[in-house]
């Protein structure tokens, strides 16, 4: 083990705080990495192995990530690795939401008949 690991902020934590979808216990998780004294060996560390671990495509390699590191989400050091990769999927989910936004609207715009 790196001597580093012995001064982490997270020994002790909950580690189900780091491995969670709940947004506020992330949020606690990315708390504790922000004041943490060695983020930044941290975060060299857990981008190398992640980077080496990058060999198939973009999509595959992001549902094998998991957890926060570094103060990052998987998706945020996903993302840091395959820019492109995540250009793409900002951009599809923009006009998803557009798309959704302007259904929406016409929703709202629609006469519904008055009954009686
Ligand atoms: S940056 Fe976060 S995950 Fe990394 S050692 Fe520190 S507290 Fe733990």
């Amino acid at each position: 083990m790196q001597r580093w690991r012995l001064r982490a902020a997270c020994i002790g934590a909950d580690p189900e705080m780091f491995f969670t979808n709940d947004a506020a216990a992330k949020r606690e998780a990315k708390g504790i990495c922000k004041g943490c004294p060695v983020s930044r060996q941290c975060y060299a560390a857990v981008m190398e192995a992640e980077r080496a671990d990058a060999t198939e495509a973009p999509e595959t390699n992001r549902k094998r990530r998991y957890g926060i590191f570094a103060g990052l989400t998987s998706h945020e050091r996903w993302a840091r690795i395959y820019p492109e990769a995540a250009k793409l999927q900002r951009e599809r989910g923009n006009a998803k939401r557009k798309r959704n936004r302007d259904k929406g609207v016409r929703n709202d715009l629609r006469v519904v008949p008055q009954s009686g």
